[in-house]
C-alpha cells in the first residue's frame, strides 16, 4: 500500500500515520521527497480496508500497489534513484561505464586492463575473483588474491571496483575490497544472499536471472531494499530463449520497462547478452540509445588465452573506439558519457 501525505502534513501527523500503520501490522518505509512525503506499507493483508488509513489526518491518498514489488516501484519513489560512490553518480544524465576482464587472472593482466579502462574514460573496473562457472572443472577465480589485485589496479588508475559475490560466507571478505557487489544471474533468486547483502552499506548490482521475468527480477531487488540497502542497480544481461545464434537474447526492451516500473538505475551488459565479440559494439550502441544508465563490457588484451569468456571480450583498442561512438549516441539523446 502506498500512502501519499498532504503537502501540509505536519511531522506529528506523519508520525501518527506511521504509528497507525505499524499497529495494523505493517512495516513502514518513508520516502521524503522535495514536495511531499510518501509512505510504503509492507505486509500481506488482502482484507485490509484502506479507508482506515484514508481517514487519518494528513493523508492525501492511499492506493494498493497492484504489482508485488513496492520499495522498488515508481509509485513508491517517483524520482530516479541515483547511486553515488565517491565522485561517480549512477542514474543521472551521465552514463556510467564499467569494463574489465571476465576473470581476474593475474596482477599484470588486471593492471594492463585497468589502464585501458581508465584511458577510455570509463569509471568502474570489473573482474571476477569468485566465478560462477557452468562446469566445476573450469577456472573458479583467484579468490582473495584476485581481490587484492583488482583493488590495487583500480586505486592506481582512480577507478571504482565491481566484483561478484556468490556466497554469504564471502560477503565480509569482498566488502573489504570492492565498491559495488555484483550478484550474478545465477544467484538472482538466492534470497538468503540477497537479504544478507541488503544489510550491507555498499551498492549492489543485481543481474537479471537466466530466465527471469522482469517482475521476478524486481522482486529480487525488493529483497535487498527491504533489508535497508537502497543502492540497487539492475543489470540486463540477456535471457535464455529458443534462439541459438546468440549466447542469450538481449532483452533491451527491459530498459524502458524497468524505467517505467521502477526508480532504480538500469545497467546493460551486451557482453554476456550476446557472447560474441562482433555483436557487442552494435548492442552496446543500442543499449545507450535505449536509455541504459550504464554499461558493463568485458575486455581482454589476449582474449584467445583468457581464462573465461574470451570469445566475448573486446580488444583494448576496440573498446576505446566504441566508447567514442557511444559518446555521440549519448549526446544525441541528451545524455553524456
Ligand atoms: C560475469 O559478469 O562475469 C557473469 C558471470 O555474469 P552473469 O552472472 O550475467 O552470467
Ligand atoms: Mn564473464
Amino acid at each position: 500500500m502506498v500512502i501519499i501525505l498532504d503537502n501540509s502534513a505536519s511531522e506529528q501527523q506523519v508520525e501518527d500515520v506511521v504509528k497507525h500503520l505499524e499497529d495494523y501490522g505493517f512495516q513502514v518505509h518513508k520516502s521524503v521527497g522535495v514536495e511531499r512525503t510518501i509512505l510504503g506499507a509492507i505486509g500481506v493483508q488482502p482484507d485490509f480496508d484502506v479507508r482506515k488509513v484514508k481517514i487519518l489526518n494528513g493523508v492525501s491518498d492511499v492506493y494498493r500497489v497492484t504489482v508485488p514489488f513496492k520499495l522498488a516501484s515508481r509509485s513508491f519513489k517517483e524520482d530516479n534513484t541515483v547511486v553515488k560512490i565517491k565522485d561517480v553518480e549512477i542514474g543521472k544524465d551521465k552514463i556510467t561505464l564499467m569494463a574489465g576482464p571476465c576473470s581476474i587472472e593475474s596482477e599484470e593482466q588486471i593492471f594492463k586492463l585497468a589502464e585501458v579502462v581508465s584511458k577510455s574514460g570509463s569509471q568502474i573496473l570489473r573482474g571476477g575473483a569468485f566465478k560462477p562457472r557452468s562446469s566445476p572443472y573450469s577456472f573458479q577465480g583467484l579468490g582473495e588474491e584476485g581481490l587484492k589485485y583488482i583493488r590495487q589496479a583500480a586505486d592506481e588508475f582512480n577507478l571504482l571496483v565491481i566484483t561478484e559475490v556468490m556466497e554469504i560466507k564471502y560477503i565480509d571478505l569482498i566488502y573489504k575490497y570492492t565498491d559495488i557487489f555484483q550478484i550474478g544471474a545465477r544467484n538472482m533468486q538466492n534470497f538468503p544472499l540477497l537479504k544478507e547483502l541488503g544489510k550491507t552499506d555498499k551498492p549492489i548490482m543485481l543481474k537479471r536471472g537466466l530466465s527471469a521475468q522482469i517482475e521476478e527480477w524486481l522482486m529480487s531487488a525488493e529483497y535487498i531494499l527491504s533489508e535497508g540497502n537502497k543502492d540497487v542497480l539492475l543489470c540486463e544481461r540477456g535471457i535464455r530463449t529458443f534462439e541459438k545464434y546468440t549466447r542469450n537474447t538481449f532483452d533491451l526492451s527491459a530498459v524502458p520497462v524497468v524505467h517505467k516500473k521502477s526508480h532504480l538505475p538500469v545497467i546493460a551488459d551486451p557482453s554476456h547478452a550476446t557472447g560474441l565479440r562482433d555483436q557487442v559494439p552494435p548492442m552496446a550502441r543500442a543499449a545507450v540509445a535505449a536509455g541504459a544508465d550504464g554499461l558493463m563490457i568485458e575486455i581482454h588484451h589476449d582474449p584467445e588465452h583468457a581464462f573465461s569468456d574470451g570469445p566475448q571480450a573486446l580488444l583494448p583498442n576496440d573498446y576505446i573506439n566504441l566508447v567514442q561512438e557511444l559518446k555521440m549516441i549519448a549526446k544525441a539523446i541528451g545524455r553524456d558519457i
